[in-house]
């Protein structure tokens, strides 16, 4: 039994949804579990609908629901044909008309909460599943479409729940196993699931992929396939770097932290489940049939350069906490540390001195009132727009001048870095910078670290610039004390969680 998850771009139209069948066709004999995100853009649409409502902005709100209704009919006629989208219509109809209600009663109450926010992004994949499995079965695919929210089991943390294993596992098992046994093909909708008692719930942005690892997991599949626009794992965001190249193969830990460090094409947890149940990941092209992508395993042979990949993670708040005047230096790092706990924050890079803190935490996650709290006892001071920028390789920090190459390249680009981090992690090395000059950081990075011919030493320019470059980026290097931050795991439910494994 196989996994195979399709993203947003691998179900936007009538011809990718196509595309999908004829993958899933090649796949037959491994009996296919098939998990879909929402048409690309949908969740964006629906997130923007329900901003709309909330402010009581009933007409424009409805405007933006008449269009994605209008979307998904057009893609069902053209997929099925007149008659068979008929028969189709009053299943997405009932969804679309739950989602209208929604809408208005958002508009009369003006208030959008996380469980009524996961409740209105649930029609996304719901609709997207109900139209793919019927596109299987016009096409000779005996689909049968399958209600994630009554195998896929989560906390009520809503928007970014976290799934109950045991409870996931007797569920999927239930549904799932007698339908592969008929020989048919599940077909269900990613991101979303439900708690114990049926409320629905969200895994996060991007959550499809863990889905599929989820029910990979649950029910011991022999492999994961996440098909997505890109030709696999690459060593950077091509989009930020045309020249990134498909990694073939790649650890899990080099792979968890490449996504926890914003490659986007797999959501950070997506391979927790699967280190779990040593289940191999691959990451494929769903634009090209032939797509070899990338092998996800426990081990990778080791890579030829001298990293593997390079991400950046945009949407970045640095925030520096001074200890106010006046305020005992003993306890101080106590009493933020217990103030970020009581927030439940998780922060991804920080650096300590005696009288200061500085963390850095994603902009849209930082709680208003832990700036709030922190202020009764420091001078807080927050930047937005930065980025964090991650080189990920494993055994890096066994070779001398890894990071003063790393920091003459970025000096060279003339990019100035706020924060560093070397050697919480045993793999990456992670630095802060404007988000306005990642593209020119990475550019730089990935032209140095993954030229066209692999590099065999870590290379240094002889030149007069290159040398100042190297000392400043050296300076810098000392400025910061360096640390990161990982979450404590201690059992499955909550080994499964989104943070890094
Ligand atoms: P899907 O809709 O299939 O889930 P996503 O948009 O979530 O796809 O993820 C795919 C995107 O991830 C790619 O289009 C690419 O721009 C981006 N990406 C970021 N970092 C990487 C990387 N290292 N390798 C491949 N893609 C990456
Ligand atoms: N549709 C959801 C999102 O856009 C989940 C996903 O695509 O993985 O975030
Ligand atoms: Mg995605």
């Amino acid at each position: 039994m196989i996994v195979m998850k399709f993203g947003g771009t691998s179900v936007e139209s009538a011809e990718a949804i196509e595309r999908v069948a004829t993958i899933v066709s090649s796949r037959l004999k491994h009996a296919p579990i098939v998990v879909v995100s929402a048409m690309a853009k949908v969740t964006d649409q629906l997130i923007a609908m329900g901003n709309l409502a909330a402010k009581g902005q009933c007409d424009e709100s409805l405007e933006l629901f008449r269009s994605l209704r209008k979307r998904h009919f057009d893609t069902a006629e053209f997929l099925l044909g007149a008659k068979r989208s008929a028969t189709l219509a009053p299943r997405l109809q009932a969804f679309l008309s739950e989602l209208e209600s929604f809408l208005r009663g958002l508009a009369a109450v003006r208030e959008l909460t996380p469980r009524g926010s996961d409740y209105l992004l649930s029609f996304g994949e719901l609709l997207s599943s109900l139209i793919v499995a019927d596109a299987f079965m016009v096409r000779g695919l005996h689909a049968a479409w399958v209600d994630s929210r009554e195998c896929l089991v989560t906390d009520s943390r809503h928007t970014h729940a976290l799934p109950q294993m045991d409870q996931t596992r007797e569920r999927s098992k239930k549904k799932i196993p007698p339908l592969i046994k008929k020989k048919r093909i599940p077909v269900m909708g990613g991101f979303i699931a439900a708690t114990a008692d049926g409320v629905p719930t969200t895994l996060g942005r991007g959550g499809s992929d863990y889905s599929a690892a989820i029910i990979g997991a649950a029910l011991d599949a022999d492999r994961i396939e996440i098909w997505t626009d890109v030709e696999g794992m690459m060593t950077t965001d091509p989009r930020l770097c045309p020249e990134a190249k498909t990694i073939k193969r790649i650890s899990f830990n080099e792979a968890a932290e490449l996504a926890y460090f914003g490659a986007k094409v797999l959501h950070p947890a997506t391979l927790l489940p699967a280190i779990h149940k040593n289940i191999p990941v691959y990451v494929l092209n769903s634009r090209n049939l032939k797509s070899t992508g990338t092998e996800i395993t426990a081990q990778a042979p080791p890579s030829r350069d001298i990293f593997r990949a390079i991400t950046a993670k945009m949407g970045i708040s640095i925030v520096n906490v001074v200890a106010s005047r006046g305020v005992m230096v003993h306890g101080f790092l106590r009493s933020v540390f217990e103030a970020m706990d009581r927030h439940s924050t998780s922060v991804d890079i920080v650096a300590i001195s005696e009288v200061s803190l500085s963390f850095t935490m994603e902009t849209k996650r930082l709680p208003k009132a832990l700036l709030t709290e922190l202020e009764q006892i420091a001078d807080v001071a927050c930047e937005d727009r930065q980025a964090i920028i991650c080189l990920v390789g494993e055994d890096i920090h066994g070779k001398p001048g890894i990071a003063a190459s790393v920091f003459n390249t970025i000096a060279e680009a003339g990019v100035n870095i706020r924060m560093i981090s070397q050697g919480a992690s045993e793999i990456n090395i992670s630095f802060v910078v404007q988000e306005s000059d990642v593209p020119k950081a990475v550019r730089h990075l990935h032209a140095h670290f993954f030229p066209r011919k692999p590099a065999s030493t870590v290379a240094t320019k002889k030149n007069g610039t290159g040398s100042r470059g190297r000392a400043n980026g050296a300076a810098r290097v000392t400025s910061k004390l360096q640390a990161a931050t990982t979450s404590a795991t201690t059992n499955e439910n909550v080994e499964l969680r989104a943070s890094r494994p």
